[in-house]
């Protein structure tokens, strides 16, 4: 991992997980995975976040809350499906309110598949989701330094 300027903060929401992966995520982000040994620090702001990591199914209800938080997230942004019901709606995909995974509502950057999740595979995605961070900001720079 290279250096990276800014540290990468994330911003955590369930969008109807069985608990199970929300429980993962704290661990990875407590000092027995230490994922701030990334320099990972945890939000509850929007605004101030750069990856977002979101566990569960989206649906009928939640959707709109996903986009929201998704839409208040400032650019670049990079969003984690964190399980497989946050990847493709897993054993909730038929459920009669379930519309599927976290990609039915917003653009994923990053899939951390498993039932549940471990921390080890969030810490791998979040690592992932900082090189295509610092991917999207050198991008926004270019652009920048073009228009
Ligand atoms: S992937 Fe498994 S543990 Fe995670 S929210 Fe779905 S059912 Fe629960």
């Amino acid at each position: 991992m290279a250096y990276f300027a800014k540290s990468p903060w994330v911003i955590h929401y369930d969008a109807s997980s069985c608990n199970g992966c929300d429980i993962e995520v704290l661990a990875a982000l407590c000092p027995g995975f230490d994922a701030e040994r990334f320099g990972v620090v945890n939000t509850g702001n929007p605004k101030h976040a750069d990856i977002f990591l979101v566990t569960g199914s989206v649906n009928e209800r939640n959707i709109s809350v996903v986009k929201e938080i998704y839409d208040q997230m400032l650019e670049p942004k990079v969003v984690v499906a964190c399980g497989i019901c946050a990847c493709s709606g897993g054993i909730f995909h038929d459920c009669y309110n379930v519309i599927g995974g976290v990609d039915q509502a917003i653009p994923v950057d990053v899939y951390a598949p498993g039932c549940a999740v471990r921390p080890e595979a969030i810490i791998d995605a979040v690592v992932e989701a900082v090189g295509i961070l610092e991917e999207k900001r050198a991008a926004m720079n270019e652009q920048r330094k073009g228009a």
